[in-house]
């Protein structure tokens, strides 16, 4: 399941613009677009443009400040969109829903105080 020697990840996909995506966010090292099948009123994946680094993990390990870049992202985008607040998930590992592996992170967040009383506003990732 490396990204190493593979077909590229749909991400790389994006990223190369060979697929439509909603693009929110851009910085020389990472790429934030809307998730195709949202899970909360608001739902960006945010996604290195280097698909060494298949999940979290790996990241931490190789690059730990790219992991915290990432993070400031997020917060960026939670800042625009959420009300500065937000959940931000990484599945690691195919049995814990993990589909693509090229690292990513989920922001998952409620536009509204209306929002976040709905019941299972932020799904269930
Ligand atoms: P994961 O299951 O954690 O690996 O997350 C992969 C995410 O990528 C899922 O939430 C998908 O809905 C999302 N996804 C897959 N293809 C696309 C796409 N073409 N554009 C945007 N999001 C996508």
């Amino acid at each position: 399941m490396s990204s190493q020697g593979a077909e590229p990840s749909i991400f790389s996909r994006i990223i190369a613009r060979e697929i439509p995506a909603t693009i929110v966010a851009e910085t020389d090292r990472l790429i934030a677009f809307e998730d195709i099948a949202p899970q909360a009123p608001v739902h960006v994946v945010i996604t290195t443009k280097d698909p060494q680094y298949r999940n979290v993990v790996e990241l931490a390990a190789g690059d730990p400040g790219l992991l915290a870049e990432l993070v400031r992202v997020a917060q960026t985008i939670a800042d625009e969109r959420t009300m500065g607040q937000f959940r931000l998930v990484f599945n690691t590992g195919a049995a814990s829903g993990q589909t693509v592996f090229h690292v990513h992170a989920h922001v998952l967040g409620v536009v509204t105080v209306a929002d976040a009383l709905g019941e299972g506003s932020l799904g269930s990732l």
